[in-house]
């Protein structure tokens, strides 16, 4: 991934995170609210709490990144038997929800199937299809859930060291059984497992060992931590030799291409996205919408080139002169002190146009909190939404944006070009209003742990890239072109997103090729380029979700306001949208669509 990409980033905690749901979770005891037909007390039985705390017994650290801290305590072994069992898990909990017609279900009950029944075929399908576990050794690590335990307050250090002292007991099996799954993997992702796993011994380092000393424990258990703390750096300091060993043998030939194939490739699209399209069908048209895009983007520069270029010549190429304008626009900017206060400006700013355009019903009572991004937090992005989980209903949300007074000066001036003046407010519009914050809003209203954790992706960044362009449409702006020139460079991103990565997973496309469509054609820095081009060779989907969302909103939108005609308003379609929480947008549609019939 790319620091530089702001709210484009893989499923991180904070990723996780922002899709997470809040206040709204009173108590895990309270009656399932909607539950009102034996369908949905049926479906609240099988799926409810119950369901998930076996859900997170079996997946101890992604329930440790969920906020989910009862399981902290023990280590998932990844050995074939662990293997066989949640294959059998999958097939039971897969086999329960078939019998739960969906038809009979509430809106909410409803929602929270087809993303539970995604979510596990997903997870079926990598188990048994596409057996990552096999061919990317860097999904084997203990360091993060480690790190979470230690850096988070959820209990007194002393419980939390005893967490860990009882997780590190299976580190060196662990890792064993990890040699056991590996077999012919990819080139790049051995070499970020040796990179990351290196990585994970800052974990059990020197600032473990000042905790260790802060905490009050017994002589017998200071004693037992320090045995396995030693056992444990051995075991990743062993299995990191072990990685490199194996590099070096596959430097030398044997090694799966890290590109996905079509096969795999369209399943895991239609898995992942669920926006009722498939993979080729969304590259197809990402290859028509760059051009539009590219039409519109010449035609904004051609119109704006006399303005700031008085009397010189244009380029002849189009790519050179939309790339000249984009950087002159760039020099307005505002100076690194003022960076936190105009966003700090700006949230309340749109809140209130969006209120006065009656685009949709924003809660004003409690202003979102802008503030520096803690510093255990930071270097993940830019700035971004910060919502507690699904586990911690007390917690608030916060806008976090990283301090750049501290950056080398090159590095600072090259963010404040990024988040120009034209870029800054697109990009408030994306990460928080009418985008991701207000989305997240809506999603606790219809409270659900099930939306909450495993909330779809394409409908969650669709929906904010949606914004972007709803919100210029209106009128944000005034329809300046200069404005208009630098949305559509930073929408191009997603669409050249999609183009990228099914033109490497499935049409072999070159890293040469690569470059120039993302620097040349998408007006990227080289530094973002190579981020790009090292985040898809590691990964495969992720990266179409922006434009698979946005374009399957953009095309239920146009569907509902032909059914509508003169009875169609934007302010109801949106609050409408959003009412069913992060749900798959193909699910979405079919519930606003039945709705629209009556
Ligand atoms: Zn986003
Ligand atoms: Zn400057």
């Amino acid at each position: 991934m790319s620091a530089r990409e702001p709210g484009r980033r893989p499923v991180t905690r904070r990723a996780l995170l922002r899709s997470l749901g809040a206040a709204a979770f009173a108590s895990a005891a309270a009656p399932p609210p909607g539950a009102d037909t034996d369908a949905d007390a049926e479906f609240e039985r099988g799926f409810g709490d119950e369901f998930l705390d076996q859900y997170w017994q079996r997946n101890t650290a992604a329930a440790i990144a969920a906020g989910y801290y009862r399981v902290a305590g023990r280590l998932t072994i990844p050995d074939a038997r662990y293997r066989r069992a949640y294959r059998q898990f999958l097939d039971r909990a897969l086999a329960r929800l078939q019998g739960l017609a969906p038809e009979r279900l509430g809106e909410r009950q409803r929602t929270d199937r087809a993303v539970l029944d995604g979510q596990l075929r997903y997870e079926r399908w990598a188990l048994a299809s596409a057996r990552e576990w096999q061919w990317n050794p860097a999904q084997y690590n203990v360091a993060g859930p480690f790190a979470l335990i230690f850096s988070t307050d959820y209990a007194p250090l002393e419980q939390r060291l005893r967490s860990a002292l009882s997780r590190l007991r299976d580190v060196p099996a662990y890792y064993a059984a990890a040699r056991q799954a590996i077999e012919r993997p990819t080139l790049e992702h051995t070499r970020l497992a040796i990179e990351q796993n290196q990585g994970a011994l800052e974990v059990f380092g020197t600032e473990l060992e000042r905790r260790l000393e802060q905490a009050t424990l017994a002589d017998d258990e200071r004693a037992l931590f320090a045995q396995r703390l030693a056992a444990a750096r051995g075991a990743i300091a062993d299995h990191i030799r072990w990685l490199q060993d194996l590099e070096a043998r596959l430097a030398a030939g044997g090694a799966r291409s890290f590109r996905l194939g079509q096969t795999l490739y369209r399943q895991k699209f239609l898995l992942m996205n669920q926006s009722g399209e498939d993979a080729e069908s969304l590259y197809r048209r990402a290859v028509r919408e760059q051009q539009r895009v590219l039409e519109h983007m010449t035609q904004l520069a051609d119109r704006l080139w006399d303005r700031y270029f008085p009397g010189a010549q244009r380029p002849a190429d189009r790519f050179d002169r939309i790339g000249r304008m984009i950087s002159r626009l760039s020099d307005s900017h505002v100076a690194a002190p003022d960076y936190l206060p105009s966003i700090e400006r700006l949230i309340p700013q749109l809140a209130q146009w969006v209120g006065e355009r009656r685009l949709i019903d924003i809660d004003l009572s409690k202003p979102l909190q802008v503030r520096a991004t803690p510093a255990y937090e930071r270097g993940v992005a830019i700035a971004g939404i910060e919502a507690p989980g699904p586990y911690d209903p007390g917690a608030r949300t916060y806008f976090n944006v990283d301090p750049i007074e501290q950056l080398p000066a090159a590095q600072a001036e090259s963010l404040l070009r990024e988040y120009n003046d034209w870029m800054l407010p697109v990009f408030i519009i994306h990460e928080a209003i009418p985008g991701h914050y207000v989305q997240l809003m809506y999603a606790n209203r219809s409270p659900s742990r099930i939306k909450s954790i495993f909330g779809n992706g394409a409908m969650i960044e669709g929906w904010a890239v949606y914004s972007e362009r709803m919100m210029l449409e209106a009128g944000y702006g005034g329809q300046a072109p200069e404005l208009w020139l630098i949305y559509w460079k930073w929408y191009l991103r997603s669409v050249t997103n999609t183009i990228l990565d099914y033109g490497v997973h499935v049409l072999g496309m070159s890293e040469a090729r690569a470059k120039t469509l993302l620097m040349r054609e998408a007006f990227q820095s080289d530094q973002e380029a190579a981020g790009k081009w090292q985040r898809v060779q590691l990964s495969s989907v992720q990266l179409t979700q922006y434009y698979s969302g946005f374009s399957a909103i953009e095309q239920l939108r146009a569907q509902v306001e032909s059914q509508q005609g003169a009875q169609f308003d934007l302010r109801r379609f949106h609050e409408q949208f959003l009412s069913y929480g992060s749900a798959p947008v193909e699910v979405i549609a079919s519930l606003m669509r039945q709705a629209a019939r009556g």
